[in-house]
């Protein structure tokens, strides 16, 4: 936007990078940053830079945390016979919300997709099968979208973890067809969960 100052469609092209915020929106947020008193912009930005130089993955789930090992797989109260596989850290918080489980989880980073290039050497297969090998986990919940990507993911989780003579169960189909995890409300994802079968 050429009547725009340079530092301020600096701000609104950064914002637009961001998944979900297209131009419009990129130049409703910049402004509202603007026009608030200088701390909201101030506060953002610090929390902003020390997120990202603070949060890495878990060195046991590969989920987000800001330690080595995260809050959940050093909690003493958690089964530590149960994980819950997920794609992203995001879905971990849609099935902590249910306050339903009390196991452990496995973040894949991801699902399988030929289409998109994502193979089982770009997840966090390896780790996970490391995991199971301790021998302390008698139970590997499925928890990949119902969708295609994740279907075919828990199907070659299923295959390689079968064989390890652990229990392999998959979340039920109470969700719909092509949702994603953590879309579902708690209430659906609990359900899901009680209702899992054995692969
Ligand atoms: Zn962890």
């Amino acid at each position: 936007m050429r009547y725009l100052s340079g530092p301020a469609n600096r701000l609104i092209e950064e914002l637009a990078k961001l998944p979900g915020i297209g131009p419009k929106t990129a130049q409703r947020l910049a402004f509202h940053l603007l026009n608030a008193p200088p701390e909201v912009a101030h506060n953002l930005a610090r929390a902003l830079v020390f997120a990202r130089d603070n949060v890495r993955y878990c060195s046991v789930c590969a989920n987000l945390t800001d330690r080595e090992v995260c809050q959940i797989c050093s909690d003493p109260e958690r089964d530590p016979t149960l994980v819950c596989v997920v794609q992203e850290p995001r879905d971990v918080v849609a099935m902590e919300k249910t306050r339903g489980y009390r196991g452990l989880y496995h973040v894949l980073q991801g699902a399988i997709s030929p289409l998109a290039g994502v193979g089982p050497d770009d997840l966090t297969i390896k780790q996970l099968l490391a995991r199971l090998g301790e021998g302390k986990i008698k139970e590997v919940i499925l928890a990949t979208n119902p969708d295609v990507e994740g279907d075919a993911t828990a199907l070659y989780l299923a295959q390689l973890i079968k064989p390890l003579g652990l229990k392999v169960t998959r979340i039920a189909h109470g969700l719909p067809v092509g949702a994603h995890l953590e879309y579902a409300d708690e209430m659906t994802l609990a359900m899901a969960l009680e209702g899992r079968r054995e692969l």
